[in-house]
């Protein structure tokens, strides 16, 4: 095309201006009138200037045949018409992954949000009386009937529960907390941080390893606001290790008449013990110790949408919902209407396992995991060339979220492995497919974990690895 392929001052007169490419009628016809004209300007754009670089880097020694631009084109503008926050296949076996989004939802909660967002409700109306009602009614008698506490109160989330329960019961006062308890979540939510933050007065006690009952004792004071115990969800102290239960310390909060309040983070409803999985505690058995409060999260194991759920005393939770600060970490009516029909689904333990997604793939049947790992494996080789090295291997996945940090779930995952691609850039071209596949490295190997699979995913994944080996050879031949 050019006379003088060599001189990148040749190749850049060689491009086609913009509203030259955006007369191209082979880009009008496409899909049925071609997509919306803002789209395909910012797509030739992109394409033309990054075409510019390339030049002007050395890369090229031809400009691009018009069919070439129009591909690129094309490609580009669906990119641009993706929307910044969508579905990606979860591949890592991680159930809860906070980056990820956490706990994906119940189709019965997924049904209440359409219902609930597609028009008006009765989010603070009572129908009864036709007169203002309490947003927190609507999932009131469900959360008193299925931990046993007397009211309750959800928020946006459970750092926001937690800030806004030592703001109300503690500003200006002393908490008294065990070293051992003095948490790190992940994304910078610290136990001592947060008590700073509510205008309270953090008083440790005990040793990281061991805290008893008498250290608590010693530091009550007149001063003193509130016995704070906290779930230690990401860690746990294992050896030469004492805590102080929570009836323990409830029954010391009572001698001194101080409430007892109790963040057990994952806020789990249902005895995960009995399904082979660790020592979480349930939010009854917190219930049933007399805590004054405990606070959860929605979308740990509960399974349900982001919130912070509050349970406790009548009196305290009252107290607590009529501060101010409650308003600015306001719940809204789409999670509303999630969590009641994820928390209805508890109504009957056995349904909560089998229709909460976050519980089922907790849960899920190694034997059937294993079949799953010897399908994919299969489709894999039977789709990928030679180059690639398709296994099944036994690996052990974590909950995530901050839950159960000592289980290994067992399970089966695909290990991928190829001679013409590094572990990092197969995982770099799976984030790139139009679906993108979120997998895990481990010892050099592309780790395809289909316990977190859900319904219809592995076609997904497969079409993630499709587009792989066509991705290599348009980056080879753009490249010249
Ligand atoms: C996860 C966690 C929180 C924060 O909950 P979010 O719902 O993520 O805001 C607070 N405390 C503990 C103990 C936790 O595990």
């Amino acid at each position: 095309m050019s006379s003088h392929p060599m001189d990148p001052r040749a190749l850049l007169r060689d491009l086609p201006a913009v509203h030259e490419v955006l007369g191209w009628p082979e880009l009008l016809t496409h899909a049925g009138g071609g997509p919306p004209r803002w789209a395909l300007r910012k797509a030739v754009q992109t394409v033309l200037e990054r075409w510019r670089a390339n030049i002007l880097a050395g890369w090229g020694d031809a400009t691009p045949s018009r069919s070439v631009l129009v591909g690129e084109i094309l490609e580009e503008t669906q990119r641009a018409l993706q929307p910044s926050l969508r579905p990606v296949v979860n591949a890592t076996g991680v159930v809860l992954h906070t980056n990820l989004g956490r706990a994906p939802l119940a189709q019965e909660a997924l049904e209440a949000v359409q219902e609930v967002a597609r028009g008006y409700s009765n989010l603070e109306l009572e129908l009864e009386t036709g007169k203002r009602g309490s947003r927190y009614r609507h999932v009131l008698t469900l959360l008193c009937e299925l931990t046993g506490a007397e009211s309750s109160l959800v928020v946006n989330n459970n750092a926001a529960a937690v800030f806004l329960a030592l703001r109300t019961l503690a500003r200006g006062r002393e908490v008294i907390v065990s070293r051992g308890e003095l948490v790190e979540i992940g994304g910078s939510f610290r136990i001592p941080d947060i008590l700073r933050e509510s205008d309270a007065v953090l008083v440790e006690v005990g040793t990281t390893n061991r805290t008893h009952l008498a250290d608590y004792e010693r530091a009550v004071t007149s001063a003193t606001g509130l016995l704070l115990k906290v779930h230690p969800s990401n860690y746990r102290v294992l050896g030469f290790h004492r805590e102080v239960g929570l009836e323990d310390l409830v029954a010391l909060g009572r001698r001194f008449s101080i409430p007892v309040m109790q963040d057990l983070g994952s806020g789990c409803l249902v005895d995960l013990a009995a399904a082979g999985l660790g020592d979480e505690p349930t939010v009854q058995r917190a219930v049933r110790s007399g805590a004054d409060l405990v606070t959860f999260s929605g979308d740990k194991l509960l399974g349900g949408p982001q919130a912070g759920i509050l349970v406790g005393k009548q009196a305290i939770v009252e107290t607590i919902q009529k501060h101010p600060l409650n308003r600015a970490v306001r719940i809204d009516k789409l999670t509303l209407a999630a969590l009641e029909a994820t928390l209805t689904l508890y109504r009957d333990p056995r349904t909560a396992q089998e229709r909460v997604p976050a519980l089922a793939l907790l849960t899920r049947d190694p034997q059937i995991l294993k079949k799953k790992a010897a399908r994919l494996a299969g489709a894999l080789r039977r789709l990928l060339p030679g180059s690639f090295d398709v296994r099944v291997r036994t690996v052990s996945a974590r909950a995530g979220g901050g839950s159960l940090p000592l289980e290994d779930l067992p399970g089966t995952a695909v290990a991928v492995r190829c001679s013409r691609m590094g572990a990092e850039e197969i995982l770099a071209r799976l984030r790139r497919a139009p679906v993108p596949v979120i997998a895990r490295i481990e010892k050099d190997e592309v780790l395809l974990d289909p316990r977190t699979l859900l319904k219809g995913e592995e076609d997904l994944v497969l079409a993630a690895f499709g587009g792989l080996a066509g991705e290599r050879g348009a980056q080879r031949g753009r490249q010249g």
